[in-house]
């Protein structure tokens, strides 16, 4: 009895790993389902296999992988829809998807059915389905891009695939393999760009959002045993110039986007509409997002649902450029985040530092008061890079250089260009994948 381990003997080192690792374990039995040559299990065993894992019994259904080489089309009517004139597409009132959809439906005992490309429209829910109770969704946003050598491209579209599957494993819906996914969001763009991303306008984009949610009609909490995965490409504003720059608020003293434990660095729907309230009240008071702060030390984590950056200057005179860390899981690891410190690394190697670690408001507030802020923005696919020219903290404004025209300061400028050259083609590069076969 004495040497028995009980659950609380394990209250150390171990619980705080549990959830990582068992997701962790979840994304490498995906990896293992989908490199294996049998392609029978869904790497989602965890109290769904139902004993069918492997086909083994040979009365077991097979359960299916994720696979677009299966999809079925359906077009629509080419006629039937207008591309709306650029002003139109883009003023934001509406999201205005394009001719098609492609849906995937996803069953425990038989695990993914074939995709299908069908034209846009709502979808058939019934109202018991987990994700209207449970929140059993989480989503991507990425963007195609139309270059100015007149190509289709995506930009580091596998990284939004893999932070799906991890999203996804994290609420418990089913397993795929990424690369299945970037194939679906290929042929989506594929089918629908020529037409609503013409030839005719280099320079613009198209907003794909893939999501996965649960739609078991049985309440209770329970994970799903139906999931629906479906991807939509639309129109979406440009956000990234906002007259003046983006304005910051604090978030509020009692109230936290994500905390250690949480989710904050997986993309499901839960980690936004509560912080919609908070974004609202900053709106009225004529903001653009919300600093997201942490913990009684107000560490800086994110601004609205973009990563943040600020340049200062160190008391000793280095330029920084600073960003909250990703290893304690608080925040989620943008493609343009990682994007933005890759570049600069390489690009700005001896100018500029490159720093992720935790940093508070403080820190900023005293920074700004001393002039040793150089520039800031945030980093998203939504906003792209979009700089900030003001913070609002507790009563204090922290102004922010916007540099010599006023619309951003010149290490965000550079950035900037960069991410665009390699997006619309300027530049060749592995991060610009083109779109074949239009
Ligand atoms: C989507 C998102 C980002 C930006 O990620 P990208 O991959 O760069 O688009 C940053 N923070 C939050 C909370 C997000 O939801």
């Amino acid at each position: 009895m004495m040497t028995q381990t009980t659950p609380k003997d394990h209250a150390g080192e171990q619980d705080l790993d549990l959830t990582s690792s068992a997701l962790d374990h979840r994304i490498a039995e995906q990896a293992t389902a989908t490199n294996g040559t049998n392609g029978h299990t869904n790497g989602h065993t965890n109290g769904h296999s139902n004993g069918h894992s492997n086909g083994a019994n040979g009365h077991a259904p097979e359960i299916q992988e994720l696979d677009a080489s299966r999809l079925v089309v359906h077009r629509a009517d080419p006629t039937a829809r207008e591309v709306p004139d650029e002003v139109t597409a883009v003023s934001g009132l509406e999201t205005i998807c394009t001719d098609h959809m492609i849906t995937c439906t996803w069953r425990v005992a038989t695990g993914w059915e074939a995709p299908e490309l069908k034209p846009y429209g709502p979808l058939s829910l019934m109202p018991t389905a987990s994700v209207l109770h449970y929140a059993t969704e989480c989503f991507e946003g990425l963007k195609v891009f139309r270059g100015y050598d007149g190509k289709l491209r995506l930009f580091r579209p596998e990284l939004n695939a893999k932070r799906m599957l991890m999203s996804t494993l994290r609420i418990s819906l089913p397993g795929f393999d990424p690369k299945e996914l970037e194939k679906l969001i290929t042929t989506l763009v594929a089918v629908d760009g020529p037409k609503w991303l013409p030839r005719s306008r280099p320079g613009s984009f198209l907003y794909i959002r893939p999501a996965v949610i649960g739609t078991q009609p049985q309440l209770g909490v329970q994970a799903p045993r139906e999931a629906l995965l479906f991807i939509t490409a639309s129109f979406m504003p440009r956000m990234d110039s906002p007259p003046g720059g983006m304005k910051l608020h604090t978030s509020p003293e009692d109230m936290v986007r994500a905390w250690v434990g949480g989710f904050g660095y997986a993309k499901v729907g839960a980690n936004y509409g509560p912080s919609l309230l908070a974004t609202q009240e900053a709106r009225a008071r004529g903001f653009g997002q919300i600093l997201w702060l942490y913990g009684k030390e107000g560490y800086c984590t994110e601004a609205g649902a973009s990563n943040f950056f600020v340049v200062w200057r160190t008391k000793e005179g280095k330029v920084q450029l600073v960003t909250a860390p990703l290893d304690d899981r608080l925040i989620l690891d943008g493609v343009n985040r990682r994007s933005v410190v890759e570049l600069a690394k390489t690009r700005l190697a001896g100018e500029v530092e490159v720093v992720e670690r935790r940093y508070t408001i403080d820190e900023v507030m005293e920074a700004g008061k001393e002039g040793r802020i150089v520039e800031a923005f945030a980093s998203g696919t939504a906003f792209f890079i979009c700089p900030v020219s003001l913070i609002h903290h507790r009563g204090k404004d922290v102004d922010i250089p916007m540099g010599e025209k006023g619309d951003m300061g010149p290490y965000t400028a550079k950035i900037k260009q960069w991410m665009m050259d390699i997006m619309y083609g300027n530049e060749q590069h592995e991060w610009g994948v083109v779109v074949t076969k239009e």
